[in-house]
């Protein structure tokens, strides 16, 4: 009896969603219109962006300040200190140097400082200038290996102030901790720990 009932013309019990399809189709209508209108707007709307040509960085790209230093990264750290290269101008974080030199020459990265990727083109004047220039920097700047000598001098000198400078202060901790010990500790058993011994070596 259920069965004969099944089949029955008319009746439907397959639980499916119906959809009125002149609703729907009246909904698609009204969609097509507003995106045909949607799409002609923003052609109106006025000239395209112009972007700057690419300039040169006038900046060093700092890629190795932290190399073989350890950090602690946690999930809920802000962007700019998790692990990796973060980007301030697009704020999103590149997990290497390569990616990351990748991005900032990119085109999204150069979009958002206001530069198209096309490049200027030079004029016949401005390769004369340069040139002009490079010569110039070529003749005054010359470069002797005494110069050479004097700079490595300097630069081991400061080198040599830096390590001094490094120690003191590792000296200035390890008294500050010693006193921290001695307040502390019975006297007998700092001696015993061998912080007397050491005490009197250092004076
Ligand atoms: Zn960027």
């Amino acid at each position: 009896m259920a069965q004969s009932s099944n089949h029955a013309v008319g009746i439907d019990n397959t639980f499916r969603r119906k959809f009125d399809r002149e609703e729907y189709l009246q909904r698609a209508r009204e969609r097509e219109e507003k995106e045909k209108e949607g799409r002609l707007k923003p052609k109106l709307k006025g000239p395209p962006v112009q972007r700057k040509p690419l300039k040169h960085r006038d900046y060093e790209v700092d890629l190795d300040s932290r190399l073989g230093k350890t950090q602690v990264v946690t999930p809920i750290a802000p962007l700019s200190q998790q692990a990796g290269y973060y980007c301030s101008v697009c704020e999103c974080v590149v997990k290497d140097s390569a990616n990351y030199l990748d991005h900032i020459n990119g085109k999204k990265h150069q979009r958002a400082l206001g530069m198209s990727m096309r490049v200027e083109r030079a004029s016949l004047e401005q390769v004369q200038q340069r040139f002009d220039l490079l010569k110039k920097r070529k003749t005054t700047g010359s470069f002797t290996e005494q110069d050479l000598d004097e700079r490595i001098l300097k630069q081991q000198q400061e080198e040599e102030e830096r390590k001094r400078q490094r120690r003191e202060r590792k000296k200035e901790k390890k008294k500050e901790k010693v006193a921290d010990e001695e307040t502390e500790m019975d006297p007998d058993v700092a001696a015993m720990m061998g912080f007397g011994g050491f005490r009197s070596s250092k004076k």
